[in-house]
């Protein structure tokens, strides 16, 4: 019996939660669910967005499933006191990563027949650094008509999150780093970034390297998506062409991902809380599910992950079983037992 934490969160989150652990269960894994509370949860009964009793549970725990939390309430950033320093964060994703120190986001990305129209192929993976960037949340307003932020890009966190994405990529058996930057015009951070990533690949001679501008990247992941294999981007370029990459896939609630640092493990969907779709059992639970997946993948329980993947796979080629987001009139129940038999009766 493995033990995790889950972390319902907000909006859709308790939704795709519930369909997860469902699905999880139907592939035989034996996990024993410790809820933490993050989020609204938290913010009314502990009084904290992200409380640091919270933080201290996943820590403890290693591993987590989170569903998404929403930023609404949070427009000022959290606060988390930890060991009587106060840290601020932009938002409570932020937070929880920087926190945990889970430095690397990792998003898997294919194409599944009969959603994924012309990207049926589509197989890559980005891994985005998450701990520095624009996304530091140092920002001021300079007068009347200014703001300005700062962008930060260290040596040590570019490196350190080039070696995850190359120990990754030979893992899965992938064969090319591309790295993803703006360094002719950002010299000096883009620039420190691209510098970083090629002083660390070249330790990986099994690997091929190339690298190219964010706006280009964009372009070819359209135009050319089978030249990509692991995408190594900082925050921000990670960010936005995560999204990119799950439309191409066929809907931002089919991508999984996990925030990952030493010795914890916090797996996502990629996609937000989206509110306008919260209680009326619509979503789209398949990001979650497969983020399950890899977190069975991570405890070793790679039969159950494979079962989970198959499940899936099926339940996406019968246009029954699929959500409004592939254009289908499924509702999230429908779709997760469909999973759930087509595990049962393969
Ligand atoms: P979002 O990802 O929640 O929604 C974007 C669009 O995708 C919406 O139209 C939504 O309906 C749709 N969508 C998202 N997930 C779906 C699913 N599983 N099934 C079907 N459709 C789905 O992004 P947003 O609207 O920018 O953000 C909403 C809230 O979520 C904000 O408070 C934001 O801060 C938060 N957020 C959280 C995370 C996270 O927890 N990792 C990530 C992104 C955004």
């Amino acid at each position: 019996m493995h033990k995790a934490a889950v972390i319902y969160g907000d909006g859709i989150g308790p939704e795709i939660c519930d369909a997860t652990l469902q699905v999880i269960e139907t592939s035989g894994a034996r996990v024993s669910w410790e809820e933490v509370l993050i989020g609204e949860r938290a913010r009314q009964k502990l009084g904290a967005e992200l409380p640091v009793e919270s933080l201290e549970k996943i820590r403890r725990i290693g591993v987590a499933l989170k569903a998404p939390l929403s930023a609404e309430r949070c427009s000022g950033g959290v606060r988390v006191e930890v060991e009587g320093e106060v840290r601020h964060y932009p938002s409570i994703n932020n937070g929880l990563r920087r926190a945990l120190g889970l430095f690397a986001n990792l998003r898997p990305v294919r194409g599944w027949a009969g959603v994924s129209g012309p990207y049926q192929n589509l197989d890559l993976a980005l891994v985005r650094e998450v701990t520095e960037d624009l996304y530091i949340g140092l920002e001021r307003r300079v007068d009347d008509d200014s703001a300005e932020a700062i962008k930060r890009i260290s040596g040590s966190a570019s490196r350190r999150v080039t070696r995850f994405a190359c120990d990754y990529a030979l893992r899965a058996g992938r064969k090319k780093i591309t790295a993803v930057h703006k360094a002719n015009v950002l010299h000096l951070t883009d620039g420190l970034f691209l510098e970083s990533v090629r002083s660390v690949v070249s330790d990986y001679p099994a690997l091929t390297f190339d690298d190219l501008m964010v706006d280009a990247t964009c372009y070819h992941l359209v135009k050319r998506p089978e030249m990509f294999d692991v995408l190594v981007l900082p925050n921000q370029y990670g960010d936005i062409l995560s999204d990119l990459a799950a439309a191409l896939a066929g809907s931002l609630g089919l991508a999984p991902g996990a925030n990952l640092g030493p010795g914890v493990a916090v797996f996502e969907a990629a996609h937000g809380a989206a509110p306008d779709l919260a209680g009326q059992g619509l979503a789209n639970p398949i990001g979650l599910i497969l983020s399950g997946a890899l977190l069975l993948e991570h405890l070793n329980e790679t039969e159950s992950a494979e079962r989970i993947r198959r499940g899936v796979t099926a339940a996406l080629s019968d246009e029954r079983y699929l959500t409004a987001d592939l254009g289908g009139r499924a509702s999230t129940a429908e779709l997760t037992r469909a999973i759930c038999e087509l595990m049962q009766n393969e």
